[in-house]
């Protein structure tokens, strides 16, 4: 009664994870949503992708755009190098409620913090409100058709260094042909497409910020 899927994804974690230990966090998110019920989480196969590339950046600080369960700011956050920091936003109080239970199973929440909101209201705050000054990496996995948008107020916020890596979850399915043709047709990204098949094919597009106008065309 008035219990809601994600409700439940946490109480399974909190019922068979072991409290301050992400792996076994992630491992408990994984099993119920590939057993009971699917949900929108990244899920282990794309997930040691991006395990790969964080491990690769070693990045101090991340934004994450859409954090439904917590699950993938686990992920991501358990990798930061000492001292490293996630910011995640999620539009739905609920979802952002479940994060912040889930980040303290897994005894993250000090290198974790939840921004209740949207990503375009919540952006153009970073640098004043929240002391940012650039972003290494952003993980962009919220409403599809918000990537473009919040990639290109990222920028005019200057929130973007020479180097930052932006990680898009499901640019095929469901999909985000403006955002692709905008990073690999710019001139100022240098992306790699990690393409994966469970159920279906779907792929992360990993896009490195070169600076404004990025190098010369020959
Ligand atoms: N990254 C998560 C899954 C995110 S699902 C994981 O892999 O574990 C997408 C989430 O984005 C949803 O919870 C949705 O509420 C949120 N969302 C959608 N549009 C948003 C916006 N404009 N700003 C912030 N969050 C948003
Ligand atoms: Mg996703």
């Amino acid at each position: 009664m008035g219990d809601s899927k994600e409700q439940r994804i946490l109480r399974h974690a909190q019922q068979h994870a072991k409290p301050g230990d992400p792996r076994s966090v992630l491992e408990a998110i994984d099993a119920y949503c590939s057993q009971k019920e699917h949900a929108m989480i990244v899920g282990d196969q794309k997930g040691q992708v991006m395990d790969e590339v964080v491990r690769e950046l070693s990045p101090s600080l991340v934004l994450e755009l859409g954090a439904y369960c917590g699950y993938s700011a686990i992920r991501i956050s358990r990798l930061l190098p000492p001292g490293g920091r996630l910011i995640t936003m999620e539009l739905n109080p609920d979802f952002a409620a479940i994060t912040q239970q889930m980040v303290e199973l897994a005894g993250l929440q000090d290198k974790v913090t939840i921004l209740v909101g949207a990503s375009q209201d919540l952006i153009p705050q970073l640098k004043k409100k929240y002391n940012v000054n650039t972003l290494d990496m952003v993980f962009l996995d919220h409403w599809k058709d918000r990537y473009l948008p919040d990639t290109m107020l990222l920028q005019e916020c200057g929130l973007l260094h020479k180097g930052t890596v932006l990680l898009a979850d499901n640019v095929i399915i469901p999909g985000t042909p403006e955002y692709l043709a905008y990073v690999r047709g710019s001139g100022s990204f240098e992306c790699t497409h990690y393409s994966l098949r469970r159920e279906v094919v779907d792929g992360l597009e990993k896009a490195v910020y070169q600076g404004p106008s990025g190098p010369a065309q020959p």
